[in-house]
Parts: structure tokens; sequence; C-alpha cells
């Protein structure tokens, strides 16, 4: 029931009861129209709360300043009934507010919670005093007017907390309960510890559209969804084991129609003085629009919008969880990409609208194809992907593939006529833990290869590629830890002057010894560096290194023998390094040797980048007093201009060209042109690759100046020579 409460006697604002003494004067006859309105506007604006002036027959007289808090408009409510249906959030406030005024003219407040809100329900409380004319000691009372003050109740804690406090104190006053609980327009009740209802709110009506007394007795569970039954039991359970503090959850309740309507629910144990819980106080606020409103959010998030398909995120998201049970099953994952053929064309001619009928129909024929646990996503126009988990790889993404195809084969029907769709498949397979951004774009990449083989077709992404592509990604990552981690070796290989059979050099050779033992050569790294710029670490580390060598061979030699000299491999991408000289001449200078000690060699094709900048590099290299040589000469360019520009010293004869000597007659004949052109330039020679004494006994008649080569030695540790080095005391 409504709690009725004498308000005109509440005289503790001075401005409210002055407010209430000049609305009172107002039915004073002798006042002219324009003074009415001027003293009603000045007496609504003296009540801080929202207020309406209303006449004894329900029509609006004036509102106060306040009300614009409510977004009401002061001018579309003068004049009309307070139960105007554009100020209401429900249709039919006249039968909640005419019997409302009509009760209020016996002379008592009378209050209601009621709704307003054009679309979102907000719950206020109104309350309507009835203003009495100045003969109002007398006996004959009469209601001249009557003020409406409109009080929101939007604090949904505050509404709780009231409620929860109110009803610790129900067993002293458990009408006051029943009064504030009325004021709610959430469903507020009473239980007994075992869930039965003892006491329900009104609100039960306008929310489940049951009768209050029809529902008292029964369970909750009685009017539960199966799906939040567990979750109902659980949260009663709860409530009665808890302290104070309320148990929330949400669940669903069955409306009268059979509809079912979300709410949230806290459920508060009341005690008794013993501390036992002897009552339990709901109150549920309905949520089923909020939650309409989350769920539409989330599949707009996460769905295509065109076909109600999972789209790229949610694909992702699956990738991921499939990613994560193969590494567990050691299962591989196979990834359809589906492309239609001529789609394009098709949109073109049929128009757009049909394009979108297309799509859909498309999107149904592959959901009758797609297994139950598998995942079928939009994430491009005419382009979707099938998620199959368990296909045995590649072979079991293949089955699906052809199924897919000849799907296709029959012709799909739009706007009455039979249109041919093909698609093209990319397959890519995953096992265990993988980036799904690269298996789908592997899986687009086979696409476009079953596109170009001739559409209709599907293509398995190349796992030989993909495995190659991710050793190297290892390897260079390794390598990358290799100079830090103290893994590079320089092996040396001893020059032999053809004319005293002596040892004058040596070209460093570097090998990467990986932590497992094995010694890997340049030619198995080496492209790897170049290609990812780490060469130019590695090389900073080689000449350190190979200027450290050769001062410890130094201490070897007396003062009257030549150095030693140490041959250096520069690459291109060193070459291009505006640190280079820099560097070369700190690791000089930090060993303590000459710039004639040590060498660098460039193979021609190094000299084919940034020709300029090679140039002006290997001319200071020169001014600092280092030999340069040309490596591999004879195999990279066909010009040989450049050995007349560029500041050289030496030129090494290709192994190739060497290899022939004395077997093919040409060689010997394009080893010696080189000789003498290398001379003609006053370069000195040095023959690589010498493997056999036939080839070094035709260098020796050619002229060459030094060789190396397996037949004098291979690469070693820089110790095997400590002794060849130290001269014979
Ligand atoms: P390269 O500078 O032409 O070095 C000569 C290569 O021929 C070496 O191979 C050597 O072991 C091999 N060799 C020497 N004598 C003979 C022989 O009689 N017969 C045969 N079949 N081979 C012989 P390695 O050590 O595997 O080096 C290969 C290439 O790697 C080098 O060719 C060089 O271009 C590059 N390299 C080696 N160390 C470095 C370095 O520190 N920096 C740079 N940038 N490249 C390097
Ligand atoms: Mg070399
Ligand atoms: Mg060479």
């Amino acid at each position: 029931m409504i709690e009725a409460r004498e308000k005109n006697t509440r005289t503790i604002d001075p401005s409210r009861a002055d407010a209430f003494e000049r609305l009172a004067s107002l039915s004073d006859p002798d006042l002219d129209d324009l003074t009415r309105a001027l003293q009603m506007r000045v007496a609504l604006n003296q009540i801080d709360s929202p207020a309406l002036a209303v006449d004894i027959d329900g029509t609006v007289l004036d509102a106060n300043d306040a009300t614009g808090s409510l977004a009401l408009n002061r001018d579309d409510l003068r004049g009309r009934p307070l139960w105007a249906p554009s100020l209401w959030h429900i249709a039919d406030a006249d039968t909640v507010l005419a019997p409302l005024i009509e009760s209020c003219l016996d002379g008592r407040t009378r209050s209601r919670t009621i709704d307003i809100g054009e679309i979102e329900p907000r719950p206020l409380r109104i309350e309507i005093t009835p203003i009495f004319g100045p003969n109002r000691s007398g006996p004959h009372r009469s209601v001249t007017l009557l003020l409406a003050e409109l009080h929101p109740l939007t604090d949904r804690q505050e509404t709780d907390a009231i409620i929860a406090a109110t009803a610790q104190k129900l067993a002293a006053a458990e009408d006051i309960f029943r009064a504030v609980a009325e004021y709610t327009s959430d469903l507020v009740c009473l239980h007994e510890p075992d869930g039965t209802f003892t006491y329900v709110s009104p609100s039960v009506k306008r929310l489940l559209g049951l009768d209050a007394s029809s529902v008292v007795g029964s369970q909750p569970v009685d009017l539960a969804h199966s799906d939040t039954r567990k979750a109902l039991v659980h949260a009663l359970q709860d409530a009665s084991r808890r302290g104070s503090e309320p148990t929330r959850f949400r669940h669903r309740l069955r409306h009268r129609n059979g509809s079912y309507r979300w709410f949230e629910t806290s459920i508060t144990p009341i005690r008794d003085a013993d501390g036992a819980p002897h009552q339990l106080q709901s109150s549920s606020r309905d949520i089923t629009q909020q939650r309409e409103t989350e769920q539409n959010l989330i599949k707009k998030a996460f769905h295509d919008e065109l076909t109600g398909l999972p789209n790229k995120a949610l694909l992702i998201d699956r990738m991921t969880q499939a990613f994560a049970a193969s590494e567990r099953t050691q299962q591989p994952i196979g990834v359809l990409l589906i492309d239609l053929d001529g789609f394009k064309t098709a949109n073109d001619t049929l128009g757009h609208q049909t394009g979108v009928t297309a799509l859909t129909k498309v999107a149904e024929r592959l959901t009758a194809i797609v297994r139950p646990g598998d995942t079928l996503a939009r994430i491009g126009s005419d382009e979707f992907v099938m998620l199959c988990a368990g296909t045995d790889g590649a072979r079991g993404a293949t089955v699906v593939a052809r199924r897919i195809i000849d799907a296709f084969e029959q012709p799909f029907v739009l706007e009455g006529r039979e249109v041919h769709l093909g698609v093209s498949i990319g397959i890519a397979t995953a096992l265990g833990d993988n980036d799904s951004t690269r298996v789908l774009d592997n899986a687009e990449t086979a696409m476009f290869e079953a596109k170009q083989e001739g559409r209709g077709r599907f293509a398995i992404h190349n796992e030989a590629d993909q495995s190659l592509a991710l050793e190297r990604l290892s390897t260079e990552e390794a390598l990358r830890r290799a100079v830090g981690n103290n893994e590079l070796r320089l092996h040396y290989q001893p020059e032999i002057d053809l004319d005293s059979n002596c040892i004058v050099g040596f070209e460093a050779l570097v090998r990467w010894q990986r932590p497992d033992g094995r010694l890997i050569l340049p030619d198995d790294f080496i492209p790897l560096a170049e290609e990812s710029g780490l060469i130019v670490d590695i090389g900073k580390w080689v000449i350190r290194e190979a200027c450290r060598q050769a001062a410890q061979w130094r201490v070897h030699r007396t003062p009257d023998q030549e150095p030693v000299r140490i041959w250096v491999n520069l690459s291109a991408r060193q070459l291009g390094d505006p640190d280079l000289i820099n560097y070369v001449q700190s690791a000089i200078d930090d060993a303590g040797i000459t710039t004639d000690e040590i060498c660098l060699e460039i193979t021609e094709s190094a000299l084919m980048g940034d020709a300029e900048t090679a140039t002006e590099q290997l001319d200071e290299l020169r001014r600092l007093g280092i030999s340069l040589g040309i490596d591999d000469f004879g195999i990279g360019w066909s010009q040989f201009g450049y050995l007349q520009r560029l500041p050289l010293d030496v030129l090494k004869i290709d192994r190739s060209f060497v290899a022939g000597l004395g077997a093919e007659k040409s060689a010997a004949t394009i080893v010696a042109a080189i000789i003498d052109l290398a001379h003609a330039l006053g370069l000195v020679v040095i023959a690589e690759g010498v493997e056999t004494l036939q080839q070094l006994e035709v260098l020796a008649e050619l002229d060459c100046d030094q060789a190396l080569g397996f037949y004098f030695s291979q690469p070693q540790s820089p110790e095997a020579f400590d002794e060849v080095l130290t001269p014979l005391s």
C-alpha cells in the first residue's frame, strides 16, 4: 500500500514554508491573472526539487526551473493533464496518476513510484501535496491546488542501501520497510531462509505481470529459467551463510506471458539478535534491455553484419585457441582461405543488392559444409576462412577443400537467374603454437597460386618453404647472439710465395662454432649475415681478431724478417659502412700493429653496388697504408676498367680457373692472360685453390707470384702455424 503522510505541517525549511503560504494565497479571488501566475512561479521556484503546480482536475498549471534537470520542458507541460503520455515512460500513466490526485483531495499527501523517460525508464517518486485555500483552518477545508514534487530514484546503491538498512529494522517496523520497498521500481522481496517469498513488492506486476499476493508463499526457483536456476539456488544458499554483505548475481525470471526477463539481484540476510539469519531480503533490477544492448554490441564486435558469421577478430581468437590445443595434442590445424572467383564481375553485372544476396547464399552453402567445432568466418568482401581442427594436416584440409569446390558446382539462383560462382582455395597448415597472421598470409599466398593455375582449384602452402623460412629465422636469431657469445673463430690459410716457397701471409677465414659443437663454414652463414645486416658486426669482430693475431705472430719473428700479412675478407655492406675507416684504424691501433700487417680483400661483386662510395672508402684505406686486393677475380664482372681506377695492390685469381690448369688448355690461356693483365697494371697475382703439384707448376711457369690452396694447407686454427712461423735458431 501507498504510505500516506501529512506533509503540510513539515515547515522546517523556511523557504518551503513560504512557498506553501504563497501557493495557498493564490486562491484569493481578488488576484488578477498576471499576479497569480507570477506568485505561482515564485512559489514553485522556492521548492528545491522539480515541482509542478497542478489543478485539482489534474491540469498542470506551471512548473519550476528545477524540472529542467529531468529534461522536462515547462511549455510542453502547461495546460496538459499530469498524466500526459509524453511525460511518462508508460503509456497509461492516467491509471496511476488520476486516482492518486483524487485520493489527495481528502487533504493528505500521497506518493507513488513511476517511470519517466522516453527511451530508458528512469524511476521517480511523485509526491502530491494538497494545498488548501485560506479557510483551511475552518470546519470546511477545501483543496484548491496540488503541488506535485518529483524525486528521481536513480542511484541503485542508494535505494539498495535504504532498503537493506530498513529491512534490518524490519522486525520493529515492517510497514516502514514496505513503504520504502514500494517507492522503488525494482522488485523487492522478503524470503524465509529457504527462499520462500514472504513479501513481494507490487512492482512484480509491472516486471513479471504477476500479483504480489499470488507470488507470496512460492519459491523463487519456481520462476527461474532452467539456465540460471543453479545460480539462483547457490545465491540463496550463499546469502544465508554470508555476514551482512549482499550476494549479487544475474539470472532470468519468467514473465506471466511466458517470456523471460534478465534481473540483477542482490540478496542480503537479515539476522536476529543472535546473529542467525531469520529472513532474506532481495532486490532485483530488470536488466533485460541492458543485456540485449550488451549482447548486440558483443555480436557486432565479433560478427560480420551481412552474414552473421564470425568476423576476422573472432577468427583470430579461435585460431589462437586452436593453436594452443594443437600444441597440447600435436594435431595439425588446417586453415582454408576461400575466395569467390569472379565475384566482382558478378557484382558489377547483377547489381549490388544481388551481390549481397549472393554472399549470404554462399555463407549458407559453406555453413552446411563446416563441421561442428570448426569455424567459418568472413574476413573480406568475398573472402571466407574455414578453420579445421583435427584435419590430419594438409591431407584432411584437402578433403574439405574438395567438398567445398564440389558444392560450388551447383549454380546459385539469384533473382530468378542461375548464376555459377566458383571458389579458389588456399590451404595452410599449422602445428602447435603459431602466429595467426602468418598462417593466414600463407593461406592467402596459396590461394593466389590456386587462382593463377586456373580457377575452381585449391593449392597448399608449401610447408618446405615455410620450414626453411622458420629455420632461417632461428639461425638469424642464433647468429645475432654469436658475436656476443664468443662463438666465432678465425681459421687461417697460408699464402706461399712461388719464388721463395715461404709463407708470406695468411687469409683469415671465419667459422661459426655452434654451442652444439658443429663448425659452420662461411658459405652457410655469410649470405644470411649479409642479408640481415649482421655482417657489419661480424666483420668488425673479424678485423679486430685478425689484428690481434697479427700482433701475436709478430713475437715469433726476428726483427730482420718481413712481418706476415693477414688478408681479411670485406663484404659489400662493410664497404658501404661510413664507420669502416674508424674501426679498421682503431683495431690496428689497439693491437699495436702497423698498417702493412693487415690487408683487405673484396670481391668484384662487392664493387658493383655504390661504386662511388666504394672508391672513396678504398682510397681512404689505401691512404692509411693498407694493401687492398680483389678476390675471386674473373667470375664477377666482364669489364676490367675498375682495375685501373681503384687503388689495388693484389689480384686473386678465382679457384675455378685454377682448377682447370693442367687439364684444359683454355684454362691456362685465361690464367696467363689474367696474370699478364695484372702485371701490366702493377698488381701482385695470387692464385686461389691450388690443389695439385701440376697446377702449381703451371702457375709458376705462367709467372704467378703467390698461391694458396689445399696443396699447401687447409685453413686451420692459428695455433697450427705458431711453430711454422718460429724461425729455427
Ligand atoms: P674466399 O675469400 O674466396 O676464400 C677462399 C675459400 O676457398 C675458403 O673457403 C677456402 O677454404 C677455400 N679454399 C682454399 N683453398 C682451397 C682449395 O684448394 N680447394 C678448394 N676447393 N677450396 C679452397 P671458406 O673458408 O669456406 O670461405 C668461403 C668464402 O666465405 C670466402 O671465399 C669468403 O668469400 C667468405 N668469407 C670467409 N671469411 C669471411 C669473412 O671474415 N668475412 C667475409 N665478408 N667473408 C668471408
Ligand atoms: Mg677471400
Ligand atoms: Mg676467393
